[in-house]
């Protein structure tokens, strides 16, 4: 694939990806909840494969013992994901621009035992209750 562009709303978050993009997860657990409003739908990449290209608003947020959220201190965007140690970063497909068609397409949704009640799941992709 060749390189995507991605921001954040405000434009303080720029980044630039190459190499190979994961499918798109839809994650329903309460703290993807609670970061999006809804629920984050993220793809990944190799670390080594995501540049920052500006990066003066992106503040990173250790939301669990295990894990980190970028995001940007001047919009909200919730951009990034990153495990500890894994050498990966899950983006959030929304932020990415000119994404083509049927690139990085939902397959899943995960967590969906902690989905919120208030909306339903009805597109026939697999639903699972954990990750
Ligand atoms: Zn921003
Ligand atoms: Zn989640």
């Amino acid at each position: 694939m060749s390189e995507l562009k991605g921001s954040c709303e405000c434009g303080e978050v720029t980044y630039s990806v190459k190499g190979p993009l994961r499918p798109t997860i839809a994650c329903h657990c309460t703290q993807c909840r609670k970061t999006s409003g809804h629920y984050w739908a993220a793809t990944q990449v190799a670390s080594k494969h995501l540049k920052l290209v500006k990066d003066g608003g992106l503040k990173w947020f250790r939301s669990s013992a295990r894990a980190r959220r970028g995001f940007c201190v001047g919009c909200g965007s919730s951009l990034f994901w990153q495990m500890d140690g894994e050498g990966t970063t899950s983006i959030g497909s929304g932020t990415l621009d000119d994404l083509p068609v049927g690139a990085a397409t939902v397959d899943k949704h995960i967590y969906v035992a902690d989905k919120g009640t208030y909306y339903n799941l009805s597109d026939g992709l697999p639903q699972l209750d954990g990750g």
